[in-house]
């Protein structure tokens, strides 16, 4: 977290029925606007993404509704999950977790729909348990050749404001996302970004909503206000992470985290080890999980790394739990920052005696050197 964002949270606890907070929320709102890339809605709730998840099935489906989820990691996994209990009927197409979702796929069980049963196609837009992204531009044209009507619906929590995102070109009708991982700010805001198609699907959803209510919250944003006690003081800080993506220009943050993928998968593969993510065109710019050979542990070699060098790495999820260790290179992230967090990987290699080949640093470092005049955010 930037400390200019802790900043620009160090205030006062504003009234949030008084004169002065409209003008706030109107900001707010219209920054994340900027952010997804669209013209229409932006919901902020006071919760973690996973409120978001349920606001975005509860304002568009009703109870009994098909939708197709891709199961690409643990997170899309919980989505489905989530699905469930609200005794909607997800179908899940199941991946082996190293690669993002297939729109061929999703466009063949599309077209065999041909009486319209499914309402909705799910889809996790960088899944964080695996990092391998999906092609959502591509998923969008899959729903539109199969000539279909379901809603397209994003989880892109942690993708969001680190890669590449577009709702209104790309189509999308739902978008899900959250305040802790692009946005650089602590836990505790959640969003969805809403298409008309998605609002007039919203007129005839019966599954039961108060809380998560969009047309509430659309009402009372109109002014810049909310229905229930906002998050004020994340607010603040909601504002000036937007503010500070737009300096260094969306498109640079894009490039920027791309390149932190491009020199973390050198330094994987200088060390001999496996990235989880198998298809090219879907290597997360948001994180990179590294697999460790069979018949050792990435759980016992995240503790080495935590315990020695005081570095917490991201660990397998379910499935892939002991098998993989994540490297996050998102946010308020940097060149030097990527380059000790590597020497932090390679060192708890050593010591943790995972067989490997020494020199992945050196790997990643070149690459960073070889490419650092061409980064305008690093312009004096
Ligand atoms: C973090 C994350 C979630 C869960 O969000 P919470 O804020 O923990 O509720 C869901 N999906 C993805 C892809 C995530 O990265």
């Amino acid at each position: 977290m930037p400390d200019r964002i802790l900043r620009a949270m160090d205030m006062p606890v504003q009234d949030h029925r008084g004169p002065g907070f409209g003008e706030l929320g109107m900001s707010a709102v219209e920054g994340m606007k900027s952010i997804f890339k669209t013209a229409g809605p932006v919901v902020i709730y006071p919760s973690s993404g996973t409120g978001a998840w349920e606001a975005a099935l509860v304002n568009v489906l009703s109870p009994g509704d098909k939708c197709v989820m891709v199961e690409t990691g643990h997170f899309a996994s919980l989505w489905a999950h989530l699905a469930r209990k609200f005794e909607l009927q997800p179908e899940v197409i199941e991946t082996d977790w190293r690669r993002g979702a297939d729109p061929n796929l999703l466009e063949d069980r599309l077209r065999a729909d041909s009486a319209h049963e499914i309402k909705a196609v799910c889809v996790v837009h960088n899944e964080t348990s695996t990092g391998c992204t999906s092609r959502i531009a591509d998923i969008r044209k899959a729903i539109d050749a199969a000539d279909h009507p379901a809603l397209l619906m994003v989880d892109t929590i942690s993708g969001l404001a680190s890669a590449d995102f577009r709702f209104d070109e790309w189509g999308v009708d739902v978008a899900v996302s959250g305040s802790q991982k692009g946005l650089m700010l602590p836990p505790g805001l959640s969003f969805n970004a809403v298409s008309e198609k998605a609002l007039e699907a919203a007129k005839t959803s019966t599954l039961a909503k108060s809380y998560w209510s969009w047309s509430e919250m659309i009402a009372a944003n109109a002014t810049g206000y909310f229905p229930y006690t906002p998050a004020t003081n994340m607010l603040y800080g909601l504002i000036e992470a937007v503010a500070m993506l737009h300096e260094e220009g969306l498109e640079n943050v894009f490039a920027r985290h791309k390149r932190h993928g491009e020199a973390t998968r050198r330094a994987v593969q200088a060390w001999g080890l496996e990235v989880q993510c198998q298809v090219e065109d879907e290597y997360s710019p948001v994180l990179t999980a590294v697999r460790v050979p069979d018949g050792h542990d990435a759980d016992e070699l995240r503790s080495v790394i935590l315990k020695n060098f005081d570095m917490s790495l991201g660990n397998g999820l379910s499935k892939v739990q002991g098998k993989l260790f994540r490297i996050g290179h998102l946010g308020d992230f940097n060149d030097l920052m990527l380059a000790a967090t590597l020497s932090g990987v390679e060192m708890g290699l050593d010591l943790a005696d995972v067989p490997h080949q020494t020199g992945g640093v050196a790997r990643a470092l070149d690459y960073l050197k070889s490419t650092a005049g061409e980064n305008p955010w690093m312009k004096v």
